[in-house]
Parts: C-alpha cells; sequence; structure tokens
C-alpha cells in the first residue's frame, strides 16, 4: 500500500470485473481491497475504513443494495461514499439505487475512463482531497 493511497474497497463476485477494476484503480493511483460478497465487503469496510466502496448490485448472499443498508447501518461505516456499479442503469434504475442512497452508479460494462472519475467524484465530494490520488 502507497503512502496517502487513498483505499477503494471492491465488492465484486465477477474475478474478470474485480481484476479490471483493480488495474483501472491502480494506474489512477488507487489502492484496493477487494470482496466477493457483501458479508466480506462489510468485513472488510469496518476493518479498514475505505475512503470509498465500488459496491456490485448482483451478489451471491446478500445483494448489493442490503450490504449499502448494511453499512448505513453501522455508524464506523455509514458516512463512506459507495458507488453502485451495475448493468441495471435505466432511468428507474438509477432512481432506484438513489432512494436506496448510493452516491454514484458506475454502468456495467466498465468504461474504463468514467471508473476513476466516479471514484475521484465521490471523493470530493466526501471531502477526501483528489490530489491525494495523484
Ligand atoms: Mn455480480
Amino acid at each position: 500500500m502507497s503512502a496517502g493511497a487513498p483505499v477503494v474497497l471492491v465488492v465484486e463476485d465477477n474475478p474478470r470485473n474485480r481484476k479490471l477494476v483493480r488495474d483501472v484503480l491502480a494506474h489512477a493511483g488507487y489502492t484496493t481491497l477487494e470482496a466477493e460478497s457483501g458479508e466480506d465487503g462489510l468485513e472488510l469496510a469496518r476493518a479498514h475504513a475505505p475512503a470509498a466502496v465500488l459496491m456490485d448490485i448482483g451478489l451471491p448472499g446478500i445483494d448489493g443494495i442490503e450490504t449499502l443498508r448494511r453499512l448505513r447501518d453501522d455508524p464506523a461505516t455509514a458516512a463512506i461514499p459507495v458507488v453502485a456499479v451495475t448493468a441495471f442503469a435505466m432511468k428507474e434504475d438509477r432512481a432506484r439505487f438513489g432512494a436506496a442512497g448510493f452516491d454514484g452508479l458506475l454502468e456495467k460494462p466498465i468504461d474504463v475512463r468514467a471508473l476513476p472519475r466516479a471514484v475521484a467524484a465521490v471523493l470530493s465530494a466526501s471531502g477526501t482531497r483528489e490530489e491525494e490520488a495523484l
């Protein structure tokens, strides 16, 4: 872990998507933590207090929306910005994810330029200086 690099937790059950996100975020100067399920993601979020979370919606066990709810219910993780990463990106889906409390939405298939922008946007909104990622 390089000093000062913001840590982004990636909750994603598909290994190819995890690798893509890891590679793109590493190139953009972030450090990643990875979880294959919502339950593991909750554990990592509590243990490491990441600067942001990228949350797949379709997960084994609890889905991304339930995982978000549990993050928000825990004072230790309630304020961490969470970006939904999903193929469900129609207008009504966006409204549903916004209502669920996600801070952003990234469409699948993942656009490698949109990914670091989405992370930088929630970090700057939450007060983490974007320069720290450079
Ligand atoms: Mn999935």
